[in-house]
């Protein structure tokens, strides 16, 4: 008998699932083995997941979350649909097309154009932009995306510069 177990929770899918597949705007962005996937991620969304899991072992330190919020799914972002949260990201990762599924290890497939270096660990691999800054950005852009005249819950005191923006961008919802 098979099982497919569909949570948000990675630390719930580890203590049952034998192989795993994470799924990102709609499409599998990393599949293998769950203990793979645990011991080294090998797409930045997956690493970012297992990264905001609360740990035992680090009380009292603030937990690492993704920033940003996840795309809204009529549009996602050209490129990579994870591109504008992406820790990693590169100008081909805004630019060519979205990277396919594809075997990078044993019985591992990733659909990040340096699944490579970050399964190797690699100082090639560097941060691009910071979860801070994403998270601020995002917020900006939910802000101008809301049609004039309404409001988002707690954003009292921010300026008309941005409370009154036009429909575009693509911050997500
Ligand atoms: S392709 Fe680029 S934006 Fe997408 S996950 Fe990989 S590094 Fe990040």
């Amino acid at each position: 008998m098979g099982l497919i177990l569909i949570t948000h929770d990675l630390g719930v899918g580890g203590d049952v699932d034998k192989r795993i597949a994470v799924m990102y705007a709609g499409r599998i962005v990393e599949r293998a083995d769950v203990f793979d996937v645990y011991g080294r991620p090998g797409h930045p969304y997956t690493k970012g997941l297992l990264d905001s899991i609360p740990r035992l072992d680090q009380k009292g330190e603030t937990l690492a979350a993704i920033g940003g919020l996840p795309p809204n799914l009529t549009r996602i972002p050209a490129g990579c649909a994870f591109n504008p949260r992406c820790a990693y990201v590169q100008d081909v990762c805004r630019h060519d097309p979205p990277p396919p599924l594809r075997e990078v290890g044993h019985f591992r497939f990733s659909a990040c154009h340096f699944a490579e270096l970050l399964l190797t660990d690699s100082p090639e691999l560097e941060v691009t932009q910071d979860a801070d800054v994403v998270e601020h950005e995002t917020n900006l852009h939910v802000l101008e995306d809301r049609p004039p005249g309404t409001t988002i819950p707690g954003d009292a005191g921010i300026g008309p510069e941005v409370s009154g923006g036009a429909m575009g961008g693509g911050g997500g919802a």
